[in-house]
Parts: structure tokens; C-alpha cells; sequence
């Protein structure tokens, strides 16, 4: 990996039943580090790309790169959760066609075993802060925002009596924000599972009203954590912010692959423009990782893409994971070839 700030995992799915009805192939092996897609048309011909974690769900437990819900929570997740309590800002995404596996790596389902980062990193977010309070210096506080970005639009998903589009503002200190999102303080994983909930449900009302589906919008999980530390001797108090972002990205599928025509086309294209920025915001923020004589320019293009620093962080006080997410057929040959491009450059 060309810098410590962007980790990548792939994770392939297992085949749907579309996949099954069509009698499709897997073209994607994993070994390792290493996945590998064959091409279905010219089978001598595949491509390989080496990323922190290949995770493999097509199969069995028993194969070496099969990952269990928890796998990805503990390699990825838990990784970012410590780098917040160290201070820093961490955002996790999840990138990938429509259906590869984006919300299922994120939210997951509600069965035992089934849940997704979000989830299993508040659930671990609140047992960390627990255990650590027979430590009487130490206080925390966690606040949540739920937001969806349609095409540049800005949704707050806890207080969808909200209908209008938020605005994205300039901080001169603290870069971009939205106004006037709702950040509601929580006092245990419960108190998220129901914002979680009502958050997802006002996302699913939203999407039917306006005749969208989900797999249009980005949704973003913001939580901010503050520590605070109380020195007994000096009765000084110190205070540490970070903000977790939590991301399910549109699907990246190409407007022009879908059949789609009109609004809905241009809406893709929207889609596919703005996940073309977060990619370069992403390879900047390895480049800078790595190259710190690259800043001043790369600083200077990356401010006109507010959106995605909303929730993308920048610069060395910041931590960012991304899973891509893989459907293993043939039939999506393209999408996924795509799709590992794109992880590929966030290296
Ligand atoms: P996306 O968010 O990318 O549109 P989903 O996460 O909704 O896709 O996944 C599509 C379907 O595939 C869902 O039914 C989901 O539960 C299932 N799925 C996705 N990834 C996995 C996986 N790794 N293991 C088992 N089922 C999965």
C-alpha cells in the first residue's frame, strides 16, 4: 500500500439468484491478498491486484479468505474505532455496483451474526467507552447525523420533517459541513439502533416518494466522539474531537450500462461524475500520505469537492478504509473489472 491512510478490502458475494437462474460463472479467485478476475470471453486472460484484505463469502467457512461478517468488522472497523479514540478522523466507505454487497458490508442484515460495520462498530464503540470507565478522568460523549447526498442534494435522515435540501457550507477552521443537520446525542447502542432505524426507514420513504431507489444516493453515518480528560492536579481539562464517517456510496455502475434514458441517465452520469471525484479525492490522499511535496496543489483541488469532504477526511489527522464490493459472475464482467480499477487507484 502506497501510504498508511487508505486501507482497501475487496469482498466478493455469493451469486443471487438472477446470477443462478443465468447459470453464471465466478470468475473472481482469491489467494491471499491476491484477487484475480478472469475475463469470460478470452479465458487465458485475467488480471490480478494485491489489496490489505480479499475477503471471500462465494464458498464455504472453511476456505482461507472466507469472511464472516465480524472478520471484516475486526480488520477494518475496529482498526478505524482505535484510531478515533486516538484522535483522529476516520471514515470507512463502501464502493461497488448496485447489489455487489455495499449495504450488506455496511448495515448487514438484523439476523445473529448478520450485522454490518455500523452496527458492530457503535455496538463496540459503547463496550470500549464502558470499560474504560472506572478511569474517573475520563469522560466521553458521542453525538449521530444520518445523511443522504442525492445528486449534490443533502437529505437529513433524522429529522426527515426536514424535507428541504440542507445547504453545504465553508468553515474557515474546519472546512465543509452541512447546515443545519440534526447531531443527536446517544448514551448507549440502543439509543443508535433506533436512529439507525428510523434513519434507514425515513431513506427507504424518501426514495419511494421522489420515484428513486436507494442505490441512487449516498448515505453518510457520522458519529462524533469527544473525550475529554480531566488532570486532577492541575484541574485542566483537555479535549479530543473525532468524527467517524460512515459511508454506503451510490452504485457505480455506468449510467450508459443501465438502459437508462432522460432524468435517470443524467442522474447516473451525476452519480458516476461524483464518484470519479471521491476516487481522485482518495488516490490524493495516499499520494499526500506518501509524497508531502504534492500538497499545496492537491489541497488546492481538492477544496472545490466539498461534498465529499464532508464526510472524506483530509490530511494526516485522518484515517480512511474503503471496501469495494464484487459480484462474482460473469455477466457483470465489466462492473467488477471497473470496480477493481477503482480500488486499485485508492491504494
Ligand atoms: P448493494 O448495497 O451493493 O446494492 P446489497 O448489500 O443490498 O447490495 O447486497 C445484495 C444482496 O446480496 C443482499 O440480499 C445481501 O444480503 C446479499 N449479500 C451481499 N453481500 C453478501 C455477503 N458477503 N454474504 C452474503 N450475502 C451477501
Amino acid at each position: 500500500m502506497a501510504g498508511a491512510s487508505v486501507k482497501v478490502a475487496v469482498r466478493v458475494r455469493p451469486f443471487n439468484s438472477r446470477e443462478i437462474g443465468k447459470e453464471s460463472k465466478c470468475i473472481i479467485q482469491m489467494s491471499g491478498n491476491t484477487t484475480t478476475i478472469l475475463n469470460p470471453k478470452q479465458p487465458k486472460e485475467n488480471k490480478s491486484f494485491n489489496f490489505d484484505f480479499s475477503y471471500w463469502s462465494h464458498t464455504t467457512p472453511e476456505d482461507i479468505n472466507y469472511a464472516s461478517q465480524m472478520q471484516v468488522y475486526k480488520d477494518i472497523g475496529e482498526e478505524m474505532l482505535l484510531h478515533a479514540f486516538e484522535g483522529y478522523n476516520v471514515c470507512i466507505f463502501a464502493y461497488g455496483q448496485t447489489g455487489a454487497g455495499k449495504s450488506y458490508t455496511m448495515m448487514g442484515r438484523q439476523e445473529k451474526d448478520q450485522q454490518g460495520i455500523i452496527p458492530l462498530l457503535c455496538e463496540d464503540l459503547f463496550t470500549k467507552i464502558n470499560d474504560s470507565n472506572n478511569d474517573n478522568s475520563m469522560s466521553y460523549s458521542v453525538e449521530v447525523s444520518y445523511m443522504e447526498i442525492y445528486c449534490e442534494r443533502v437529505r437529513d435522515l433524522l429529522n426527515p420533517k426536514n424535507k428541504g435540501n440542507l445547504r453545504v457550507r465553508e468553515h474557515p477552521l474546519m472546512g465543509p459541513y452541512v447546515e443545519d443537520l440534526s447531531k443527536l446525542a446517544v448514551t448507549s447502542y440502543n439509543d443508535i439502533q433506533d436512529l439507525m432505524d428510523s434513519g434507514n426507514k425515513a431513506r427507504t420513504v424518501a426514495a419511494t416518494n421522489m420515484n428513486e431507489t436507494s442505490s441512487r444516493s449516498h448515505a453518510v453515518f457520522n458519529i462524533i466522539f469527544t473525550q475529554k480528560k480531566h488532570d486532577m492536579e492541575t484541574e485542566n481539562t483537555s479535549e479530543k474531537v473525532s468524527k467517524i464517517s460512515l459511508v454506503d456510496l451510490a452504485g457505480s455502475e455506468r449510467a450508459d450500462s443501465t438502459g437508462a434514458k432522460g432524468t435517470r441517465l443524467k442522474e447516473g452520469a451525476n452519480i458516476n461524475k461524483s464518484l470519479t471525484t471521491l476516487g481522485k479525492v482518495i488516490s490524493a490522499l495516499a499520494e499526500l500520505s506518501t509524497k508531502p511535496q504534492f500538497l499545496p496543489q492537491k489541497i488546492h483541488v481538492l477544496c472545490q469537492l466539498k461534498h465529499f469532504l464532508i464526510f472524506c477526511p483530509l490530511g494526516g489527522n485522518s484515517r480512511t478504509a474503503m471496501v469495494a464490493a464484487l459480484s462474482p459472475a460473469d455477466i457483470n464482467y465489466d462492473e467488477t473489472l471497473s470496480t477493481l480499477r477503482y480500488a486499485d487507484r485508492a491504494k
